[in-house]
């Protein structure tokens, strides 16, 4: 726990998402007063529901793309973290207009009045924006490598992107301290597998006996983050003295392969389930594309704040499961 957290009063947007609910409580743990700018929509106020009657905790039911609700919601706070976004596969293949909307006008619209205010801004971004790059780990100053507009996985891609160039247009002409994070697949407790995430399926299907369903033939690596460790990063480059202007990559360090991941969820949650390999045309559609690895250089944000992950893969898959399990039983 930091002493000396910089900031009194912090505007989390998609605070009731499943990164935004974690940051809220370490945030109030902090001694901070957290307003919360959500619309409901991936989020839910059963992240919350713990905070609502803190005395240092406010939640505005509302969208990053109203003016009037994120003006107000700026004015009240010392520094802004924009987690607001449409974020999930399955949500981008299946509402490509609304993700393109929400990403580009939200941020838009945060970065316009966070510069009329002078408020210090953390814009959340992902390893979405290094596309179809295959050589590992990427690194902040890597070229990009997006695929066709015709695939709507790109256009997210490049929504975030564009957010990115925006917090920076704003940074080097109107002088606002902002900094960006990419997230890279993090994980834990309260996430949900509605929007395509791949642990907290796994771990659905794993405690029901299910099949596991992998999808194409399970190559494709990852590289998972503890929300707890995305979380500690967060704080620190808030916190950090010399963020503001810079790009960093925030994730874990332990690259695995998506049947290693499923064969994991089955043995440590003692299942009966059996793989099972499914087309990416049948679980998408043929627009699809993965991406084959994904592996973060966290060398910049080591350096800058002395980031680095402690919880395991394990203990992802345990915390997921123990989520899982008390919220069906209660
Ligand atoms: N995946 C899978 N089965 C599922 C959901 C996802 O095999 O039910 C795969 C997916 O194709 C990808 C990996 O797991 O290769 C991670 O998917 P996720 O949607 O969690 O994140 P992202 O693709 O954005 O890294």
């Amino acid at each position: 726990m930091r002493e000396n957290f910089p900031f009194k009063r912090v505007l989390v947007t998609g605070g009731a998402g499943f990164i935004g609910s974690h940051l809220c409580d370490r945030l109030i743990g902090l001694g901070c007063v957290v307003e919360v700018l959500d619309d409901l929509s991936t989020g839910s106020v059963h992240n919350i529901e713990h905070l609502r009657d803190h005395e240092n905790f406010r939640l505005t039911v509302g969208s990053i793309v109203d003016d009037h609700a994120v003006a107000v919601a700026v004015d009240r706070a010392d520094v802004i973290v924009h987690l607001a976004a449409a974020v999930g596969v399955r949500l981008i293949v299946e509402n490509p207009v609304r993700t393109i909307e929400t990403n580009i006008t939200g941020t838009e619209t945060i970065l316009r009045h966070a510069r009329k205010k002078k408020r210090p801004t953390l814009i959340a971004s992902t390893s979405e924006v290094y596309g179809k790059r295959t050589e590992v780990p990427f690194n902040e100053e890597d070229d990009l490598n997006l695929g066709a507009s015709r695939r709507p996985r790109w256009g997210y891609a490049c929504s975030k992107l564009l957010d990115e160039f925006l917090a920076f247009a704003h940074h080097r002409e109107n002088g606002l301290p902002v900094t960006i994070v990419r997230f890279f697949n993090t994980v834990g407790p309260r996430q949900t597998g509605s929007y395509g995430m791949v642990i907290p399926r796994f771990v659905t299907q794993a405690l029901a006996n299910e099949d596991i369903t992998v999808y194409g033939d399970g190559s494709r690596t990852r590289t998972f983050c503890h929300v707890q460790d995305a979380i500690d990063g967060i704080v620190g480059l808030l916190c950090g003295d010399d963020c503001h202007g810079k790009v960093f990559n925030l994730g874990g360090v332990r690259e695995i392969s998506i049947l290693e991941l499923a064969n994991m969820i089955i043995k440590r949650t003692g299942s009966s389930s059996k793989v099972v390999t499914i087309p990416f045309e049948k679980a998408y559609d043929e627009d699809f594309e993965d991406m084959q690895r994904r592996v973060p250089d966290l060398t910049k944000i080591h350096d800058a704040i002395g980031y680095e992950p402690c919880r395991d893969i394990e203990q992802v898959i345990d915390d997921v499961a123990e989520f899982q399990r008390n919220a069906s039983s209660s």
